[in-house]
């Protein structure tokens, strides 16, 4: 069996929905994994900020302006009387239970309960949907069988275990419908796989079910050689190894949650990126087939924080590493880059949530410098490290202001750390040079 992804754009419309419909009903079981409708989980994280900002009145305009949204488009996407009645039950139950949490001490467990309402809505919608066009579809609600552990990763045998339950109780059905991104905790509270997590849902579900095939069906036809929303002329990539993809999902290409190809890589189940607005395209397929060596595409991540870690007592100090390194694992916080020198070491992160408490700590026995607003530029493909083109890269830098780079910790991957200003015209020029053949 397949599974299938379709993002936010590709539920966001009566039109797109549609064009879902079209795309699913080829006679083949599947399961189909959907995003909430694009724009409504931003609004979901508003309305959350604004409980615990105590800004009550916005939370609940919020609120009703985006149920008067939904049940305008329930009118025109549920034209069958007794589904449209149905459907409006069940939605007026979620704008309750939203309007109820106005009233609620702010926590982390409400926030997470508001914000999981984006996909139970869209699949209630798009089931019901499917009915009334004489599609059979079930739903498998996804926090019946889709949960992370305390390391908030995937418990994937009690996913198994639960999703075969959810999918033998389910109606006999062609399609099975089920809410990307949510899924509950250790504890059991309502939890997700953090945003964009829909793709991440779906790779666990292809290796839970051993699928044969992963589509992620998005609004683009596949994934770029370069981020199509700051660089001009970029291209799809028809293939990408796994080791490929997760790299340019890690370093930002926003296409792919972060972790959407960890689950399958270990079963080489295949995933396939397409466009639901043009189904014909060929899109990306990435599979274990390695391809020719060279750079294949770039990728860039924001918000990076760099660290100076210096300390006159690194010279041949053996465990100087280890010290900073615990620091960074008590208070969780992984490091992306890292480059040493005899006298100091730099490393990036990107989560700076307890940023002042591993600054206290290394100031015991370092002098630290932070700089924020950073970004990773991230080049990609097979064996790019032995390329005899790679060498032009300093040339085309040139003028770039490089404050760190990583070369070598894969044989697929150099990564530029550089000021966020500078990103969008590193990104320009190196597409320039790499992709468009513009001579030195
Ligand atoms: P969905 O809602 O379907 O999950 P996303 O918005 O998460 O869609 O991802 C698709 C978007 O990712 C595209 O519209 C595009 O703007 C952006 N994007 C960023 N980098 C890339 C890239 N390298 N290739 C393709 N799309 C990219
Ligand atoms: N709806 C969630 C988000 O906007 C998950 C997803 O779209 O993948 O982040
Ligand atoms: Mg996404």
């Amino acid at each position: 069996m397949k599974v299938f992804k379709f993002g936010g754009t590709s539920v966001g419309s009566i039109e797109n929905i549609a064009n879902v419909k079209n795309i699913i009903n080829d006679g083949q079981k599947k399961i189909v994994v959907l995003s909430a409708m694009s724009g409504t989980t931003n609004q979901l994280v508003d309305i959350a900020n604004n409980i615990k900002e105590n800004a009550l009145n916005q939370a609940v305009d919020k609120v009703n302006k985006l149920h008067d949204v939904y049940f305008e488009t329930i009118d025109k996407l549920i034209v069958n009387g007794a589904l449209n009645a149905d459907v409006k039950t069940y939605v007026s139950g979620v704008f309750n239970l939203l309007l109820e949490s106005t009233y609620k001490p702010f926590s982390e467990v409400l926030e997470n309960n508001i914000v999981a309402q984006g996909e139970l809505l869209s699949t209630f919608m798009v089931n019901a949907y499917l009915n009334q066009e004489g599609i059979r579809s079930a739903l498998l609600p996804a926090l019946n069988f889709m949960r992370i552990d305390k390391a908030k990763e995937p418990d994937m045998a009690y996913i198994k275990a639960n999703f075969k339950k959810v999918f033998d109780a389910a109606n006999e059905s062609e399609i099975y419908i089920t809410q990307g991104f949510i899924c509950l905790d250790d504890n059991d509270d309502v939890s997700n796989l953090q945003r964009g997590g829909s793709d991440y849902t779906a790779t666990i579900i292809g290796a839970a079910i051993k699928a044969e095939e992963v589509q992620i069906w998005t609004d683009i036809d596949g994934m770029h050689n370069n981020d199509p929303r700051h660089v001009e002329n970029t291209k799809p990539i028809s293939n990408l190894s796994f080791d490929e993809a997760a790299e340019l999902a890690y370093f930002g290409a926003k296409i792919l949650h972060p972790q959407t190809v960890t689950p399958v890589r270990e079963d080489c189940i295949p995933v396939r990126l397409k466009n639901t607005m043009d189904p014909e395209a060929y899109g990306t397929l990435i599979s274990d087939e390695t391809s020719e060596n060279g750079v294949k595409a770039i990728a860039a991540k924001d918000a990076i924080t760099a660290i100076k870690i210096k300390s006159g007592r690194m010279l041949q100090a053996h465990g100087f590493l280890r010290k900073v390194f615990e620091i960074f694992e008590v208070y969780e916080t992984s490091i992306d880059m890292i480059t040493t020198s005899e006298v100091a070491v730099s490393l990036t992160i990107d989560d700076d949530k307890n940023l002042d408490k591993i600054l206290a700590e290394l100031e015991t026995f370092s002098s630290v410098e932070v700089d924020k607003n950073q970004s990773i530029v991230c080049l990609v493909g097979h064996s790019i490290v032995n390329h005899q083109e790679t060498y032009k890269l300093f040339q085309i830098l040139q003028d770039v202001k490089i404050r760190m780079i990583s070369y070598g910790g894969s044989r697929n991957n150099i990564s530029l750390l550089i000021n966020s200003k500078d990103k969008i015209n590193t990104l320009q020029k190196l597409n320039d040079y790499l992709f468009e053949l513009v001579t030195l």
